[in-house]
């Protein structure tokens, strides 16, 4: 079985500076119906199990007017996992990818991100689709899915600027 603890074949771990969680402040805790990495999905699905977002005080006014959107970008720490690895090897197989072409959980800061249905608010907590956590996964950021979001702010000069072309 793999997605524990576990080094594979050819997969390279660093010694890393002591984590310091770059005084992130988890604002929520996220319900799922996995407690197993095993069983857990490795993508989350919008035709998946009902999740429950909850948020914690003083964060829960920050819901205000998400209610308008359809999909919702949820950002979480995924805070049982390795932060070691720079090569791993997800078949276990021997073939080994950098971890920066990866989404495996296994990252030097092991932020997870998903695109979720929402289904509906009950006071402090979203009920959503789409997710791939544990159960109790602390909770970073939520944001409206960008291709759903048009700038509230006016216009300002780098909105316009662009690069050369390519070659
Ligand atoms: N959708 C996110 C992304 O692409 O950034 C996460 C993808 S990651 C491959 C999902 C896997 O992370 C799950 O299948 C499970 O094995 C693992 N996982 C989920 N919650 C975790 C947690 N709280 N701590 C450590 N690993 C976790």
């Amino acid at each position: 079985m793999v997605r524990e603890n576990e080094i594979r074949e050819n997969e390279v771990a660093v010694t890393p500076p002591e984590p310091v969680d770059a005084g992130l402040t988890f604002i929520g805790r996220i319900r799922t119906p996995w407690n197993s990495r095993l069983l857990c999905p490795r993508q989350g699905r919008h035709d998946g199990p009902q999740c429950r977002i909850e948020i914690f005080a003083p964060w829960v006014p920050a819901l205000a007017g998400v209610e308008a959107f359809e999909r919702l970008e949820v950002l979480y720490w995924l805070d049982r996992s390795r932060r070691d690895l720079v090569l791993q090897s997800p078949a276990s197989s021997g073939k080994v990818h950098g971890t920066f072409s990866l989404r495996s959980p296994v990252r030097p800061n092991p932020i997870g991100t998903s695109i979720v249905v929402l289904d509906g608010i009950e006071g402090n907590v979203l009920l959503v689709r789409g997710l791939d956590c544990l159960d109790g996964t602390p909770l970073l950021d939520l944001k409206p899915d960008r291709s759903l979001f048009k700038p509230i702010a006016p216009p300002q000069p780098g909105d316009f600027e662009t690069g050369e072309p390519k070659g």
